[in-house]
């Protein structure tokens, strides 16, 4: 891969205090990797250049079809200097899938990797070091063919950028309160719920707003179809604890994206004697079961915030919390699987399943 060094890079103490406090998707490295697909020629020119400014043309065809999709996965630093990304050819697996849905070319598995682990290698001094610390890479595709037609882009264009994170909950688990959304819904069966593509995230901004009003950080989104099941957040997904001991996840519908968080939840319960089912879990079995005390603990997962404890569900005319009978913090289960995901992403549990990739 050709590799384009930054000629002026972010000096070192206005980086150092950028990685003291890096929030999040506020601050970006000195480089990205950049590649072109044409139908002629595949892809090619996969390069690292230094971090900047694209300049598309109006036309640029994403602009207005939005045929565009992104992943998100993130580069932890161990104890002893070396620094890791988690499952990240399941992220690449996802991007193939995702492609396929929005009439994108596949990225080829090795491309992504090296794309991803030439970036990591090359801004290694920005991956933070701080507790619970990661520096978030996300990769995109978009349609950078100039043509105001409609039909699949013939000429696209795939991007790795990379963002240093702060610990999403600095001051402790915080719950999260919910809104579910009984006018908006995210994805219908045969659309694009299961690909993360920029456009689900779009369609999901009235409903957020609509949330931020209610005083709610997060919607939650019923099927499209009976407006009855729980499908998940506008980007995490969502477990239920019972009080029988088992856990419940909404099971792949076609309209769910498929966390690799969400995966990795299930066999740490797994591993850690609980038993967990995936299958269709009703608005009701939420709401009434918070009330009934058969839901003990909810939480939502994926990659920015790992595992987030869910506190008040919020609806017009009423709501619920299943934070009170854990005094608003998170409850044991969902304590016991963020801290079995965190340990075995930042080194300190045996990496059981083979999850780990180590880049530098
Ligand atoms: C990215 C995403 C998730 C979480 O996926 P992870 O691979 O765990 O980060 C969940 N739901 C939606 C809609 C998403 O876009």
């Amino acid at each position: 891969m050709k590799i384009e060094a930054h000629p002026h890079p972010v000096n070192e103490a206005r980086r150092e205090q950028i990685l003291a406090d890096p929030g999040f998707g506020l601050h970006f490295t000195d480089h990205m990797v950049l590649a072109e697909w044409t139908v002629a020629d595949g892809w090619h020119d996969v390069r690292v250049q230094p971090y900047g400014p694209l300049s598309l043309d109006p036309a640029t065809a994403v602009f207005h079809y939005a045929q565009e999709i992104f992943e998100g996965l993130k580069a932890y630093a161990h104890d002893d200097g070396s620094v890791w990304t988690f499952r990240p050819a399941d992220n690449a697996a996802r991007m193939q899938r995702s492609a396929r849905r929005m009439a994108l070319p596949e990225l080829p598995a090795d491309l992504f990797l090296e794309a991803v682990d030439t970036l990591v290698r090359t801004d290694v001094a920005w991956v933070p070091r701080g507790a619970e610390t990661s520096l978030y890479l996300r990769p995109f595709m978009f349609a950078s063919e100039v043509f105001l037609g409609v039909r699949p882009a013939e000429h696209v264009t795939f991007c790795v950028i990379a963002s240093p994170a702060g610990a999403y909950f600095p001051g402790g688990l915080k719950p999260v309160s919910l809104w579910l959304s009984e006018e908006y819904t995210r994805a219908a069966p045969g659309g694009t719920g299961a690909a993360k593509c920029g456009g689900n995230y779009a369609a999901s901004l009235a409903a957020q707003q609509e949330a931020n009003q209610h005083g709610c950080a997060q919607v939650v989104f019923l099927d499209a179809v009976e407006r009855r099941w729980v499908e998940e957040l506008g980007g995490m997904n969502l477990y239920f604890v019972r009080d029988d001991g088992s856990i419940v996840t909404p099971q792949l519908s076609g309209s769910i994206l498929a966390g690799v968080t969400r995966d990795a939840v299930h066999t740490l319960l797994d591993g850690l004697g609980h038993k967990v089912e995936e299958r269709a879990v009703g608005i009701d079995e939420w709401r009434d079961g918070v009330r009934s005390g058969e839901v003990t603990e909810v939480f939502a997962c994926g990659t920015a915030a790992v595992v987030t404890p869910v506190g008040r569900l919020c609806w017009r005319g009423g709501e619920v919390d299943s934070s009170v009978t854990h005094a608003g913090a998170a409850g044991p289960v969902t304590a016991e699987v963020r801290q079995a995901l965190v340990d075995v992403q930042y080194g300190r549990a045996a990496d059981e399943h083979g999850w780990m990739h180590r880049v530098v």
